[in-house]
């Protein structure tokens, strides 16, 4: 039996690519049954294994490799863009994702003749700019709405952008949707960006070292009004503009609905890993999480060994400069108007979505 639907998952193991890969093959996701590809470059990991997925271990930079292997996929319906590369500068970004992305497409375009919907995902940077300008030009007024100009500096989140939609331009019917999340809270040991699990690991080499689980970021962002992105909940906002004619052809921001403070998640953290709660303490000296955790290598292999952990290097499992980005000030709003108007109410509990991601952590065995 042939599925009407058919995914072709760009990054499936990352963030946000391992919730659709969850959750497309699913019997009551809109829009299926699905079928599902899912491309990446790494062999499949273990913690992959369970999701009914065509795994296809390709690098998308790579353009004939790309040709031969998706140009068969003759069946492919929707592309979901979960994936990036980052470079030195923005404009090396703005060429390599962007020729990534162009790979994919020349390569099922042409050979996927109900190809109907590209999902790209890309995210708050959009309205701030690339991480090389932070601080340096002024971003979009909070909360941040999806139909503001674009700022004047290069960012390959425009790249993309304008590659899906000029390449929408070519075919009847083919319709696109861009996905703005906030930072995401996910599941994904592959992650380039992972805060959660970054903490998670930071939590657990505290504990093993007894050492106080402090808050290794600003005053600021530990008493501010935050907003983040449940991964699952992004993979329903894709699926959902991927099936519902009413959503398509549109930028959205896409985050979970509430507001929440790092004081209260912290304590919330330090729970689940059995660690005292500790305060924010403003005469403490500031030292990056990155800093910190430089030379815990050796630390977390015997974790994990003692443990009984599934195997994973410290900088696989966790991108502690990425905690530092998120903790270095305010974090900026966005607004969830627009999805509600076009008839996405999906939402989530910040709260609970943390506890989600660190049980799955925990029953991977990623951490203990
Ligand atoms: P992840 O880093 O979580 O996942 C990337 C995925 O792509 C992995 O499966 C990786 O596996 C795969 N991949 C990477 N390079 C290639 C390649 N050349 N060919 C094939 N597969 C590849 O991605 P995110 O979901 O974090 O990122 C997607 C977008 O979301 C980005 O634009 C990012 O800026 C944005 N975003 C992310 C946030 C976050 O908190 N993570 C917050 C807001 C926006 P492998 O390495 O094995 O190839």
């Amino acid at each position: 039996k042939t599925s009407p639907s058919v995914a072709l998952i760009i990054g499936v193991t990352g963030i946000v690519g391992n919730s659709l890969a969850d959750i497309l093959p699913l019997s009551d996701t809109p829009g299926g049954p699905w079928k599902v590809y899912g491309v990446a470059r790494r062999p499949r990991p273990a913690w992959s294994e369970d999701h009914p997925v065509e795994y296809i271990q390709l690098d998308v930079y790579n353009a004939k490799e790309t040709q031969s292997k998706l140009s068969p996929l003759t069946d492919i319906t929707h592309i979901f863009w979960t994936t990036w590369a980052n470079r030195p500068t923005e404009a090396e970004c703005c060429q390599v994702n962007g020729a990534m992305l162009q790979n994919v497409i020349d390569a099922v375009l042409p050979n996927a003749p109900n190809l109907s919907h590209i999902c790209i995902q890309t995210g708050h940077k959009h309205y701030i700019g690339p991480f090389e300008t932070f601080g340096k030009i002024k971003p979009h007024e909070t909360p941040f709405i999806e139909d503001v100009p674009r700022l004047d500096v290069p960012n390959f989140y425009y790249t993309l952008e304008d590659i899906t939609l000029e390449t929408c331009k070519k075919k009847e019917g083919l319709t696109w949707s861009v996905h703005r999340p906030a930072v995401i809270f996910g599941f994904s040991p592959y992650s380039m960006m992972n805060l959660i699990g970054s903490l998670c690991v930071y939590a657990a080499i505290c504990k093993h070292e007894n050492v106080p689980f402090t808050y290794p970021g600003t005053k600021g962002a530990w008493n501010c009004y935050s907003v983040a992105s449940d991964a699952d909940l992004i993979a329903e906002h894709q699926i959902w503009a991927s099936v519902d004619p009413y959503a398509k052809n549109e930028a959205y921001n896409c985050s979970n609905g509430d507001l929440f403070k790092w004081k209260s998640l912290w304590k919330v953290l330090a729970e689940q890993f059995d660690l005292e709660y500790v305060e924010f303490d403003e005469n403490q000296d500031y030292v990056s999480l990155a800093e910190r955790m430089k030379d815990k290598g050796p630390v977390w292999d015997e974790i994990v060994k003692q443990n009984k952990l599934t195997p994973t290097k410290l900088e696989e499992v966790a991108t502690f400069w990425f905690a530092d980005v998120i903790f270095s000030g305010e974090c900026m709003l966005d607004s969830m108007s627009k999805s509600k108007e076009h008839g996405f109410l999906g939402f989530r509990d910040t709260t609970k979505s943390l506890l989600s991601v660190v049980g799955k952590m925990k029953a991977h065995k990623i951490v203990p």
